[in-house]
């Protein structure tokens, strides 16, 4: 930890310090003697110089010689020098190479001298203030050989000046034994360093590849105290510039403060200190500003000042550091942990290194080494945290960069969706109406001389099915006529395929219940039967719930270039053809000039049609029902007929639902229950003992007064009102079903007969039958008209009067035509029938005459 290892190096020094106190030895203990360490430094004193410096001559008379007071002598900082006296011995009878050894490489100057005879001589020279080369042994410690003769005594004299701490641990060894132990003490060294050097390496790299300041705070705080541990034990002088005491002068000023400085920034990013507490964070950029400004200080001060200067702020401001980590574990902080477990193993190396260096603990392996161990471990905790981190900002990295790719995903997904959501209607999932008319412009630049043709297929039915069945079923139906058609499409030749959002189709959804085809108009129109065939697959009905649906479609073709050479006009035509009244007739109608006008029609039609009910433009005709077990006419359904200047007749499909788009089906109904009636009466006068069937809309049910404006008539012409039916489709039935069974069946109460007309047209469902108040149902024209050429056909009519009579219905068959069917429907067991078979709608006086003339001869 970097914070810690300043603080290590202060309690080196600090320890440097402690042994300056009154100590416990003036000689070294034995039991702290090396093996190859000799006990024959004798009688060691110490001698400071006062502010003059002394000579050799002077110093070897002087009175105030003392004992240190502690071993190795330590006195701090001090600005004179200081000599030291001592006597080495070989009381051996052999001659010993033995060498002195001042282990502390900091020392500026250092004179060794000999006392021989009472002279003192110069014999070596050495400091880190001169050059390397002046060295007599090269090692970065230094070193004198001392030769000793058998029983041979030798008295010396050291002077030792230096601006840095002062402290002379001198000892006297073996040669051969000192090689040993600084060759082992080298290698430890060397591991030491390795060590370190991979750890600054390995982060250099995380930092090149992460770009993160906490690895490269973490690289030079190691780094600085890598420097501060070799400008200590004197390893950068051999390598480094070792002619240059002043460089490695300056560099130690520098470390110091460097040191301090990495240690702030980096505890700051490795704690998180800003997101955890604002004050500690600027506390810790304070430490980081006040190491700075010691650096700044450094060319005004001197060497010493300088030091003293660092020291000063890197106490505090180490302890400070050290703080942070209990404090941020407090705080929550997990990694402020990792940050104590690493301080505190590099704490406690040094405290036993230290410790041992005060004499309180034995002098082994561990206490030698225990700073660089504890260094070793706190930067291997450190370094597996900082791993895991990189590790953990590596699947941080991953996870993110996954859920990016997921979110890019989610988001593409989605804008497809959107586009096809825009491109696609979204019931029935086809191309929509802007990807139909994209297409129709696209097919118009490339047709060349072709002619294209814009079929819409409008589904007729689609309103009414949807008051009936609801919105979900009505999407159901809708879904399922699409897929269908776009099938019996595929077959159709001249096909002109439209491109969706994510896929193409054969048709398009203009909107709801209507359709679009695009085709090759010549290719198509080469052959009309795929067209025919379509057309009659579309009519047939189709099943949905045990109900048999029909479309009831309308086909509208535009034709480019006679109809229009633009997609909006083309479109626009078809939609007016397949509105056309001949489309609804035939099902199939191309655009034409007077169709468009049919618009224009309906605006008259909707104008004139109250004029026309005032001033009885309308008449009415009537169609007989023929009884098969009476044998007879027993009634006769009332149907509109508008003689329009104009127009001609008016067939009553347009106009009725014109009546109910602008509200005056009200009085049209009222009309026609007027005249059906006095019409009744006149048929009862001719002595036509028959009922009369009136067509009422879903909206009369809505009016509260019907019942009694049947009742007020019925009255006025005085008839009965048994003979009375009112024919209502299912459908209409099915519109707020709830009030009109409710109706219907308080209408029933009055008398009146209730006819479920078009049965089988719409939806029936016979389940739903059951609750309908009614006595009749008549079963639709387009279920009849195919009983005598398609097996299905009859069977469902069959079916259907049989379920009918079982319900307890009379049964009434739409749309005879033809003695076939007439026979087929009696074999079914129907009660009754109508249609062109027995005789088309009549005027008043034409039906009184086939009454009287022909009805007997209905083909029986
Ligand atoms: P609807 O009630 O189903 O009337 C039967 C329609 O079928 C009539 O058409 C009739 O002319 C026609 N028809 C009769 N026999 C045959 C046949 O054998 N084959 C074929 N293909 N058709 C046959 P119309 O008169 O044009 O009436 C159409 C519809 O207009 C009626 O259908 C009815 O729903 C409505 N409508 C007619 N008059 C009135 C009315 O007074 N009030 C109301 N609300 N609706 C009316
Ligand atoms: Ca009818
Ligand atoms: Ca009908």
């Amino acid at each position: 930890m970097p914070g810690l290892r300043t603080c290590s190096m202060l309690l080196w020094i600090a320890c440097l310090w402690l042994t300056s106190l009154p100590a416990f030895a003036s000689e070294i203990p034995l039991n702290q003697l090396e093996p190859g360490q000799i006990n024959q430094m004798i009688r060691l004193q110490v001698l400071h110089e006062s502010a003059d410096p002394l000579t050799p001559e002077q110093v070897l008379t002087h009175e105030d010689w003392q004992a240190p007071e502690v071993l190795p002598a330590n006195f701090g900082y001090l600005d004179h020098a200081v000599w030291y006296r001592f006597r080495v011995r070989n009381p051996e009878p052999v001659r010993q190479s033995n060498i002195l050894i001042i282990n502390y490489p900091m020392l500026d100057f250092i004179n060794l001298l000999e006392v021989r005879q009472g002279q003192a001589l110069l014999i070596a020279e050495a400091g880190d203030e001169l050059p390397y080369h002046a060295r007599e042994i090269d090692h970065p410690y230094f070193l004198f050989p001392l030769t000793l003769e058998a029983g041979e005594a030798r008295e010396f004299l050291v002077r030792v000046q230096t601006e840095g701490a002062h402290l002379l641990p001198i000892e006297l060894w073996r040669d051969r034994e000192l090689f040993v132990k600084l060759g082992h003490e080298d290698q430890l060294h060397a591991v030491y360093f390795g060590v370190v050097g991979v750890i600054i390496f390995f982060n250099l790299l995380i930092y090149v590849a992460l770009r993160e300041k906490m690895y490269l705070y973490y690289v030079c705080s190691v780094f600085m105290f890598m420097l501060f541990f070799m400008l200590m034990r004197g390893k950068l002088y051999p390598i480094l510039l070792s002619e240059d005491p002043a460089f490695h002068k300056t560099l130690l000023l520098l470390v110091l403060p460097g040191c301090l400085l990495f240690s702030a920034l980096f505890s700051r990013e490795f704690l998180s200190l800003p997101q955890y507490s604002r004050a500690l964070d600027l506390l810790c950029r304070c430490i980081a500003g006040s190491a700075l400004f010691c650096m700044a200080c450094i060319p005004f001060l001197t060497a010493q000042m300088s030091l003293k200067l660092s020291v000063a702020i890197a106490v505090p401001g180490t302890f400070l550091l050290l703080l942070f980590g209990p404090l941020l574990v407090l705080m929550g902080n997990r990694n402020a942990w990792v940050y104590v477990a690493a301080w505190s193993t590099l704490m406690f190396g040094s405290a036993i290194t230290a410790m041992s260096k005060h004499g309180m603990l034995p002098v082994s392996f561990m206490t030698e080494f225990g700073m660089q161990i504890g260094s070793a471990l706190e930067a291997f905790i450190f370094n597996a945290a900082l791993a895991f981190r990189f590790y953990r900002e590596h699947q941080d990295r991953i996870t993110a960069q996954q859920a990016r790719l997921k979110e890019n995903a989610e988001r593409r997904e989605a804008e497809l969706k959107l586009v096809q959501a825009s491109m696609s209607e979204p019931v029935t999932l086809l191309p929509n109406r802007m990807c139909f008319e994209r297409q129709i412009t696209l097919e118009l630049a490339r047709r060349e001389a072709r002619r294209l043709g814009v079929g819409v297929i409008e589904i007729r039915r689609y309103g009414e099915i949807k008051r009936s069945l609801g919105h979900h079923n009505t999407d159901l139906v809708m879904r399922e006529v699409a897929h269908r058609m776009n099938q019996w499409f595929a077959a159709m030749p001249g096909l002109i395929v439209i491109d969706g959002p994510s896929f193409s189709a054969n048709i398009c959804a203009l909107e709801q219940g209507t359709f679009g085809v695009l085709v090759n108009a010549d290719t198509a129109e080469h052959d009309y039967s795929p067209v025919s065939e379509v057309i009659r697959r579309l009519m047939k009905p189709i099943e949905y719930n045990g109900m048999r649906l029909t479309m009831n479609p309308s086909i509208g073709i535009a034709v480019c270039p006679e109809h229009g050479v633009n997609a909006a006009t083309l479109l626009r035509n078809a939609q007016v053809a397949a509105d056309s009244t001949e489309a609804h007739e035939k099902t199939l109608a191309y655009y034409r000039q007077d169709i468009d006008q049919s618009n224009a029609r309906r605006l008259v039609l909707i104008s004139e049609l109250r004029d026309a009910i005032e001033n009885n433009a309308l008449e009415l005709y009537f169609q007989p029902k023929w009884d098969y077990q009476k044998r007879q006419v027993v009634c006769v359904e009332a149907l509109l007929r508008w003689h329009h200047e104009r127009y001609g007749m008016v067939r009553p499909d347009e106009f009725v639902a014109l009546a109910e788009q602008t509200g005056i089906i009200r009085a049209l109904t009222r009309w026609v229950i007027d005249r059906a009636l006095s019409y009744l009466k006149r048929f009862h006068d001719e002595g036509f003992n028959i009922s009369m069937s009136i067509n009422i809309s879903a909206l009369n049910l809505r009016e509260a007064d019907l019942g009694e404006f049947l009742q007020t008539t019925i009255k006025k012409y005085a008839l009965n009102s048994a003979d009375v039916y009112l024919e209502l489709t299912e459908t209409a039935m099915m519109q707020n079903s709830q009030v009109s069974i409710l109706k219907l069946a308080n209408l029933r109460k009055t008398g009146i007969k209730v006819s479920v007309d078009d049965f089988g047209a719409g939806f029936s469902s016979l389940s739903y039958l059951r609750s309908l108040p009614a006595d009749e149902i008549k079963i639709d024209k387009s279920l009849t008209a195919y009983i005598a050429t398609e097996i299905q056909s009859e069977i469902v009519t069959r079916k259907s009067i049989e379920m009918c009579h079982a319900l307890g219905f009379e049964v009434v068959a739409e749309g005879v035509e033809s003695p076939e069917m007439i026979e087929l429907l009696q074999a079914m067991g129907c009660d009754q029938i109508q249609g062109y078979g027995i005789s088309p709608p009549l005027p008043f006086d034409e039906l009184l005459y086939w009454l009287r003339h022909q009805s007997e001869k209905v083909c029986l």
